[in-house]
């Protein structure tokens, strides 16, 4: 063992201007190599540290003054406070030959040569430190490994619950005694589970956030919790149905209890399909998964259609046994699933992140919308009426079929232009594109005059809505 120090020492320094530079220059710069392996050389070795003088006028008694570690005097206090090896290693601060609790053998065995009435002292009891934490290393790295056997991952983070009083007193035993720079309690018991689960797993790596596998052990009675971190894939859906509904919606009469009842032919369901079990299901299949969540850009109603290059979404895949798979595959399962009721061109791995990005974006969008008109109309007046539309702002109250789950205001929505008007006899067929959050129906027939200006309100008559594609999503 040599110390963890410079190699090029002034001679003619005082102990306390030594033990100063130490501190500052020698520790930090030594921590990166205390694992290394290499073995000191004789030369490097730094007799003056070893002369043991203050500790023999320092009897065996506990000197609470003691200079922290890696001081001889600080070292040999920790042996007296009964800390363990591994806590001798993590905070003595020297270079060893081994790391952990084997480290700490070396150091301890070398104090006891320098002063054998350190010795005395005998082997600890319950470290102060860790109250022997490190004993519980494999157990709880076996445990680890036994619960994610089975599950595909990459990477891990750990999060460990320690009694908040042992921490607090680690932290005072160590930052009084301990070198500077000592790694503190909890980072050092990881540092040990990660170290020799990586000898039991291969290919995994530890990270810091966005791990694949979240593993929580509870110090106190060991317990070890895996939680696998969702999946999730971007893509935009187009909707050829106008009887699905976006999300999953469950039976009016049963709430979607677990067996259902006789009026949803115990599917818990209101509507058998829906844009997120069409995509979510064989994707969750195929990824081994519990249960998905389906985060679209806005959503259209069950009866409208939605073409173009469709609407964007993130579909989280929740507790994925599986979390690679080939993206044309699912594409693929995915249209074959869905068959006229829901289309995807295409699937991409995103994070968690693209949910609120796709949830809070706000698109312009192009309709087509056809509707019945009370009084048939002239059509060139008509589209004269109708075009005279583009560009204004409207202001639509809350609607009265929504009125019930929406907060009753006033809301500002701009009708970007009237693209194309289609008089056919009684009914007509526009394409117009307006701001994000237009209520399109409204728009068209007024909802009894909550919305100012309205088709029905320039026509002059009654207009009901046939039917509404959402033609164009412009993200
Ligand atoms: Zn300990
Ligand atoms: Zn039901």
């Amino acid at each position: 063992m040599t110390w963890d120090e410079p190699e090029e020492k002034e001679p003619e320094m005082g102990e306390e201007d030594e033990w100063q530079l130490f501190a500052s220059a020698g520790y930090a710069s030594a921590e990166a190599v205390v694992d290394s392996g290499s073995e000191p050389s004789e030369s490097e070795e730094e007799e003056v540290w070893f002369d043991g003088d203050d500790i023999e006028a320092n009897g065996v008694s506990l000197d609470w003054d003691a200079p922290p570690c890696p001081t001889p005097l600080g070292i040999a206090h920790i042996i007296k406070l009964g800390v363990c090896d591994h806590c001798l290693h993590r905070i003595g601060g020297r270079r060893t030959k081994n790391s952990g609790s084997e480290g700490g053998k070396e150091i301890r065995e070398d104090a006891h040569a320098r002063d054998p009435d350190i010795a005395k002292f005998g082997a600890p009891e319950l470290c102060p430190l860790c109250e022997d934490l490190f004993d519980d290393v494999g157990n709880i790295v076996s445990r680890v490994a036994e619960s994610v056997s089975g599950v595909q991952h990459s990477t891990m983070q750990f999060g460990i619950h320690l009694p908040k009083d042992l921490i607090q007193e680690e932290d005072r035993i160590r930052s009084r005694h301990g070198a500077p720079g000592s790694r503190p309690l909890k980072a050092a018991f990881v540092d040990a589970i990660q170290a020799d689960l990586s000898n039991l797993l291969s290919n995994v790596s530890f990270v810091k956030e966005n791990p694949d596998l979240m593993i929580r052990v509870d110090g106190l009675t060991l317990r070890v919790d895996i939680d696998i971190r969702p999946v999730f894939l971007y893509g935009r859906y187009r909707k050829l149905s106008r009887e699905i509904p976006q999300t999953r919606w469950p039976c009016r009469a049963c709430r979607g209890r677990d067996e259902g009842c006789e009026s949803c032919q115990g599917t818990g369901l209101q509507y058998p399909d829906s844009v997120q079990d069409l995509i979510g299901e064989p994707i969750r299949e195929a990824l081994n998964a519990e249960n998905t969540s389906f985060h679209g850009m806005g959503r259209e109603d069950i009866d409208v259609r939605c073409l173009g290059a469709g609407r964007p979404f993130v579909l989280e895949i929740k507790n994925p046994l599986v979390r690679e798979y080939n993206l044309e595959e699912l594409v693929s399962m995915v249209n074959s699933n869905a068959s006229e009721k829901v289309e995807i061109d295409s699937l991409e791995w995103t994070h968690k992140k693209r949910v609120a990005m796709v949830k809070q974006h706000r698109s312009e969008k192009t309709y087509t919308i056809r509707f019945k008109t009370s009084v048939t109309q002239d059509e060139d007046e008509a589209i004269a009426a109708i075009e005279s539309l583009s560009g204004t702002t409207l202001e639509q109250e809350t609607p009265k079929r929504v009125s019930h789950r929406r907060a009753a205001k006033t809301r500002k929505r701009k009708v970007v232009s009237v693209d194309k008007a289609i008089v056919d006899g009684d009914e007509i067929e526009i394409t117009l594109r307006c701001e994000a959050g237009t209520y399109i129906k409204e728009l068209v027939h007024s909802d009894e005059g909550r919305t100012v200006p309205s088709v029905s309100g320039v026509l002059d008559c009654e207009c009901e809505v046939l039917w509404l594609d959402v033609e164009e999503i412009h993200y």
